[in-house]
């Protein structure tokens, strides 16, 4: 049991979804936690709100798969009113005007042998090799990683004894599996595709979970690991499926607000931090914008580590060479995210009757090439001439989103750069770029853009302003090899303490990294459990 000597034990920076995870571990724990949120309302990336009269949709995050199943039953999310339910089929590719490819449903492998009946023998193998892969990857989620110290021998022997813990998960691999993994991790999401298959439709499908956030070409190495990254989920038990939270991501943020009141945790919106206290080295509390100031035995971030340690702390209490790493910390997305308000359904030329399809993440890209073409216009002009286009139609599935007979759809659109170029705002490009999205719809589905009732546009800086998602970067910060594991956010610093005593990160920005997992603030209320049992906090009045 953990003893309490001052009146707050902990207090976390930012109520996204790894913050209100981590409050209610350390809550349940027995400890007197209290949350500050930026915002009105908590969830951070993960929120439904109104953006049109009478139309609320998630209007960042917008698609639930990754989610922890240990945090939905220890939060008792569904008990607190989440229901997530599933796609009636997984993807939709539309490619001209008779063409499509859909996936999910039992239909996936008649589908792809459309386009190749190799490929389509092809599906259950590369199915089963890419689980043994997300198997070893879900078992390692939930793993704090070993840091890598400096300290001597006394800090490096359980460092030593995690790495060999993480070892003997890897020993269980066959060589197969061993090959596939390093292939996972070092090679680009197309090579790795092209090597699986010939026709280009059911590579785009999986090759767009290669991009998403990315910023990337498919054919960039690293990107193998980002489509392994958007594997690893699972919906009510069923690995590897995409789902609908009732009501949206807000469903489940709420949910976990309501766990953690449950469990005493004191949440504060509207609050945000301006400082956070560090006094003889030791953080001790935080500062908001309206001049409030609360002290606790431990300081907890949600927040991106580059917001973090180069708005809210002290430069000076910081190393030197840990401010440069920040520095050079990555982060952005070649994100633009829109919601739209719709009169009626979209008629897809290739398959226009309503039906299934239109439950389904609707991919706008029909091929790798045509991907990495987007990418390099972005890179040159700002956004790509023909940008990759997923949307969701999430009142298919859920009827409390939009009033009877409209609909709600997420456009997740890539590539656009994170910063503008040319001495550009994103301020001043946000409609033309809109208008794109749009149009790049209607061309699929003739009608969609007369549909548009309203319509708001994210762009990678609106998602800065909004959500503190630096570049836009939707996962904290790139899922690339040295920002990933022990190195997330910094090599050194990868096991959720940052280098001022008494101060965590539980965010995106740290292992696993990002997407709406619970998974960071989980691990991170462990670790810190720890440091309390171990009795390091001490009263901090
Ligand atoms: C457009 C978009 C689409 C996405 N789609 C999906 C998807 O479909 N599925 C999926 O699983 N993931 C998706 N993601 C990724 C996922 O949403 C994020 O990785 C995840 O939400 C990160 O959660 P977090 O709790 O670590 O941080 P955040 O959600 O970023 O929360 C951080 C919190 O800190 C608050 N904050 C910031 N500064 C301060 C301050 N100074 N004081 C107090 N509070 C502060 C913020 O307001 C915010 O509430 C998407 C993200 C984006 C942006």
């Amino acid at each position: 049991m953990i003893s309490r000597v001052c009146d707050l034990d902990v207090l976390i920076i930012g109520g996204g979804h790894n913050g209100l995870v981590c409050a209610f571990y350390l809550a349940r724990a027995g400890l007197k936690v209290r949350v500050l949120e930026r915002r009105g309302v908590v969830g951070g990336a993960a929120v439904t709100e109104e953006f049109h009269p009478g139309f609320r949709n998630s209007v960042a995050a917008y698609t639930v798969s990754l989610l922890n199943p240990k945090v939905v039953a220890d939060m008792q999310l569904a008990r607190h009113g989440l229901t997530v339910v599933e796609r009636r089929l997984a993807n939709f590719l539309p490619i001209d005007e008779s063409r499509y490819l859909v996936t999910g449903g039992g239909r996936t492998q008649a589908e792809v042998a459309k386009f190749s009946s190799r490929d389509g023998d092809r599906l259950d193998a590369y199915g089963e090799r890419l689980e043994v892969i997300a198997d070893v990857l879900r078992g390692l989620v939930l793993e704090t990683p070993p840091n890598v110290t400096r300290d001597g021998w006394t800090a490096a022997i359980p460092e030593l004894l995690k790495s060999a813990t993480i070892g003997r998960r890897m020993a269980h691999l066959d060589m197969t599996g061993r090959r596939d993994l390093l292939a996972l991790f070092a090679q680009s999401a197309g090579d790795w595709l092209d090597g699986w298959f010939e026709s280009d439709p059911i590579k785009a499908v999986f090759g767009f979970d290669g991009v998403v956030g990315a910023y990337a070409s498919p054919y960039t190495p690293g990107t193998a690991y980002v489509l392994l990254h958007h594997v690893f989920g699972e919906v009510n038990g069923r690995k590897g499926a995409w789902g609908h939270a009732i009501g949206g991501m807000g469903a489940i943020t709420q949910a976990m607000a309501a766990a953690c009141r449950e469990a005493g945790v004191e949440i504060t919106t509207d609050a945000a931090v301006g400082e956070v206290l560090v006094e003889k080295g030791r953080a001790v509390g935080a500062v908001t914008a309206g001049g409030e100031s609360v002290r606790a035995r431990a300081v907890v971030s949600n927040l991106h580590p580059q917001l973090l340690f180069q708005k809210l702390i002290d430069p000076a209490v910081l190393p030197a060479d840990f401010r440069e790493r920040i520095e050079r910390y990555r982060s952005g997305s070649g994100t633009f995210r829109m919601n739209v308000a719709l009169s009626e359904l979209p008629r897809f030329t290739c398959l226009p009757e309503a039906g299934d399809h239109l439950t389904a993440g609707i991919i706008m890209a029909p091929s790798l090439a045509y991907m990495d073409q987007a990418y390099i216009d972005a890179r040159t002009r700002g956004w790509s001439k023909a940008p990759i286009v997923e949307m969701l139609i999430p009142s298919t599935l859920d009827d409390t989103l939009a009033p009877p007979g409209r609909h709600v759809a997420s456009l997740f659109c890539q590539h656009v750069q994170p910063r503008l170029s040319g001495g550009r705002s994103w301020d001043d490009c946000r409609d033309e770029v809109a208008d794109l999205m749009i149009e790049t719809v209607d061309r699929h589905a003739p009608g969609f853009k007369a549909s548009v009732l309203g319509r708001q546009a994210l762009t990678p800086l609106d998602l800065e302003r909004t959500f503190g998602l630096v570049g836009g970067g939707i996962f904290h910060g790139k899922l690339e090899l040295d920002q990933l594991f022990s190195a997330r956010p910094v090599l050194g610093h990868g096991a959720y303490r940052g280098p001022v005593a008494g101060l965590y990160l539980c965010g995106a920005g740290t292992h696993p990294g990002g997407g709406v997992t619970g998974a960071p603030g989980w691990v991170a209320a462990r670790e810190i459990l720890k440091d309390f049992k171990r009795g390091h906090h001490r009263p901090a009045v």
